[in-house]
């Protein structure tokens, strides 16, 4: 369901693109482990890489339940391609929210899906515990002097911008700022690439930020702010790994209901067999239920009304769903199921990314479980 004719022509033309430029190119990209860069540039310039900021500032001002739907068509293709859109758009979150005039003079680039961006949080030592990153900037003169090393970066060496979390004070969450760095800056150093089970046409790397040094201009926010920006940006950004989860999880679907019908055993086809078709429904089932919360806390963020936690419930059954129901994908082809000439087999592999990054299940369940014992006024464990 798309709330206006423009969101439909825009379902159509990602379709098309689908087809056109992903379609024929995935498996190819997939084995070779090779980063599409000129696929995303192709979507870059038909519009896709700016969907839901404002038209002033180089977006294309649609609501986040059509930016999502177009994510979750990218996805049911190539989960690579639609994961760099949502990782992109969640890099262009710090600038465009609380950049200065000057940065935010980037953003038509940004936007524009000349340049490509980065996220970087996570650290060797931690991910889910983001607030104790120990990556350091220190003030120089007028420079930022930025040292550590961040880790599972996407688009490490392909991205043109990296949104980088360093600590710029004190221990916790307080005590982080967010810097925004050119690709070129001296001593920020991608490493190799690391070897995934899955998404392996996007394999993230490190990034070691050997003294790197940045003009005291590309701090975003305020000083201390920086993990403030980093949750805002996430919040957002798991909606759209939810998306892509549903889109992988809808097209394993559309392989498992299409093989089961020509497939045939015991002289009939496998789809006319209960215990076939009620896995077909179940599957089918988990992701109507998937979509439909993820809708409804995109609904929530078009509205302007909170929807953080709405989001890690989507995300965390989004997710769950893929992984189920691309499982039971690879069921119903049998072995054919586990060889890579039957996309089944690559979507399982890519569904399991989709329950770690942008937070993993139990920190969903942390910031569920969180609102509900806030709503209930309890701040630690009864007896
Ligand atoms: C392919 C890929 C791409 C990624 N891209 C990016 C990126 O672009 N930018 C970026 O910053 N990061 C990125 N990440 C990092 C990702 O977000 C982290 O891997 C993730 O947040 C988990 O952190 P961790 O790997 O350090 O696991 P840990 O935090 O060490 O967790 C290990 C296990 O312990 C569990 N756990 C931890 N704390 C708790 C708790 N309090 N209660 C219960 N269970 C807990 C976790 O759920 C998990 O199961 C990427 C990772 C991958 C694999």
């Amino acid at each position: 369901m798309l709330p206006t004719e423009e969101a439909h022509d825009l379902l159509d033309l990602t379709r098309e693109l689908a087809a056109r430029e992903l379609a024929g190119k995935v498996d190819d990209f997939e084995q070779r482990g090779e980063f599409p860069r000129e696929v995303i540039r192709t979507l870059g310039r038909a519009g896709l890489l700016g969907l839901p900021y404002p038209e002033a500032d180089g977006g294309a001002a649609q609501p986040y339940e059509v930016y999502l739907q177009v994510l979750e068509t990218l996805a049911g293709t190539w989960l690579a391609v639609a994961e760099a859109v949502s990782v992109h758009t969640l890099a262009c979150y710090p600038v465009y929210a609380h950049g200065t005039e000057r940065q935010r003079k980037l953003l038509p680039d940004l936007l524009g899906g000349e340049m490509l961006g980065a996220y970087c949080l996570s650290e060797p030592a931690g991910g889910s515990d983001a607030a104790a990153l120990t990556t350091r900037a220190v003030r120089d003169g007028d420079d930022w002097v930025v040292t550590g090393v961040k880790a599972w970066i996407t688009h490490a060496g392909h991205a043109d911008f990296y949104n980088v979390f360093a600590r710029t004070g004190g221990p916790g969450p307080t005590g982080i700022s967010c810097l925004f760095a050119d690709a070129a800056t001296p001593g920020l150093q991608p490493q190799k690439p690391e070897r995934v089970m899955g998404l392996r046409s996007s394999a993230p790397a490190q990034i070691v930020f050997d003294a790197a040094r940045l003009d005291a201009d590309r701090l975003v926010g305020e000083e201390g702010g920086g993990f403030r920006i980093a949750m805002e940006a996430l919040d957002a950004g798991r909606l759209g790994i939810a998306a892509c989860a549903v889109g992988l999880a809808q097209a394993a679907v559309d392989h498992a209901v299409a093989y089961a019908k020509e497939r045939e055993q015991f002289g009939r086809p496998i789809a006319a067999f209960q215990g076939v078709g009620f896995m077909l429904a179940d599957m089918a089932t988990q992701v109507s239920a998937a979509r439909a919360l993820l809708l409804h806390a995109a609904r929530l963020k078009d509205a302007g009304r909170p929807f953080s936690v709405e989001a890690a419930k989507a995300k965390l059954f989004a997710t769950d769903a893929a992984m189920r129901v691309t499982t039971d994908a690879v069921q119903v082809l049998g072995g054919y199921g586990y060889v890579s000439e039957y996309p089944v087999e690559r979507m399982m592999r890519d569904a399991k990314i989709t329950q770690l990054y942008e937070g993993t299940q139990q920190v969903q369940r942390m910031i569920v479980a969180r609102q509900l014992l806030r709503r209930a006024g309890v701040s630690r464990p009864s007896r």
